[in-house]
């Protein structure tokens, strides 16, 4: 498929890296990265299997159910890269759960109700195609639905409205420009879209440009692209930068940092849209553990990554139904990988 997610970008293939972590016990645990092409966030899927083969010499030895060492190793050996990290920690978290029998939903928390809501990303295209897929995928049984923007301004404009059009009672629309509108652009915007009951995201590269549109706008907004430390969310906070933050699981590290992070907003009541950059089965399943963990009334929406690709990695990964997805009851991620797709390992430690 092709996901167009901002003003001259868009991707086509996904390029993804599954992590398989062994134990002398004779388990086994899994993780996946999966970067937005190379062109999104300072990350990239070559990039990502030369850190593994970087890091992984140096956890030779680890616990992997000792996640505070595992990610203090990792942040020792190598400063940054949090995507370079991801896979191994959530491989870490499959078999902490494999060696407790229980789902990592258990552990990062328990489990809210049977099941939490999905949004559906709708790709860049002429504004009547983009509004038609709002009402095909409300009828498949989303609610939440997230515009890919950040293109023409007034072109954005039009999506904005004919979408919003096809909203039924408590439908959420999102307006996502994934960094790609100069200030003065979004300013245009978000005044042009006063009215629409829509919500902002990201709508310039920067932190202080963000804020500066946010000043401009009463409507719902949310930072994603800049939330990539457990830092930035005391200071949104502190500067009423944001209603909503954008929670991706390998842009903060791994499942033991967006679980701080997690934490963290619920004191306040920051709601989060918990997902990660892209991926598959597997990194479907590890959203859906932290996202079934988190207060519905804090859990903005969440993604099912395996309901846009064409092949499936694993088997057991939660699969969306009427717009809603649940965590795997299965001991850690609960999913095996499909050894016969995924092929011989580019690299061994
Ligand atoms: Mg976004």
């Amino acid at each position: 498929m092709k996901a167009a997610i901002n003003g001259g970008n868009s991707v086509e293939v996904f390029d993804s890296t599954v992590v398989e972590v062994r134990t002398d016990a004779g388990l086994t645990g899994y993780g996946e990265i999966c970067p937005l092409g190379a062109a999104y966030l300072p990350a990239y899927a070559a990039g990502a299997r030369a850190g593994i083969a970087e890091l992984a010499p140096r956890l030779i030895g680890l616990d992997p159910t000792q996640l505070s060492l595992v990610n203090h190793a990792m942040d020792s050996a190598m400063r940054g890269h949090p995507y370079v990290k991801s896979a191994i920690d959530v491989a870490c978290w499959d078999i902490l759960g494999k060696v407790r029998g229980q789902p990592v939903v258990s552990l990062l928390g328990g489990r809210f109700g049977e099941s939490f809501a999905l949004y559906r990303a709708i790709s860049q295209e002429v504004p009547e195609t983009m509004a038609k897929m709002v009402s095909a995928y409300g009828s498949q049984g989303y609610t939440k639905f997230q515009l890919k923007v950040g293109g023409d301004p007034d072109i954005d404009i039009e999506r904005i409205r004919l979408a919003s059009a096809q909203l039924q009672r408590g439908d959420v629309l999102v307006a996502d420009a994934n960094t790609g509108w100069t200030q003065h652009q979004a300013i245009r915007v978000v005044d042009a879209v006063r009215s629409v009951d829509v919500c902002i995201e990201q709508p310039c590269m920067r932190y202080e440009e963000c804020l500066a549109v946010r000043e401009h706008t009463d409507r719902p907004f949310i930072l994603d692209e800049v939330i990539d430390d457990i830092g930035q969310v005391p200071r949104g906070h502190q500067d009423r930068a944001m209603d909503v933050i954008n929670l991706k699981i390998s842009k903060v590290g791994g499942l033991t940092k967006a679980r701080q992070i997690r934490d963290l907003c619920v004191s306040p009541g920051i709601a989060m849209t918990i997902e990660d950059t892209w991926g598959g089965d597997i990194v479907t399943a590890a959203i859906a553990h932290v996202a079934h963990s988190t207060p519905p009334a804090l859990l903005f929406s969440s993604t099912d990554f395996n309901s846009y690709v064409t092949v499936s990695i694993a088997e057991g990964a939660p699969q969306r139904e009427g717009g809603r997805l649940a965590a795997p009851q299965a001991p850690g991620l609960g999913i095996a990988p499909r050894m016969e797709i995924l092929g011989k390992a580019v690299y061994e430690s």
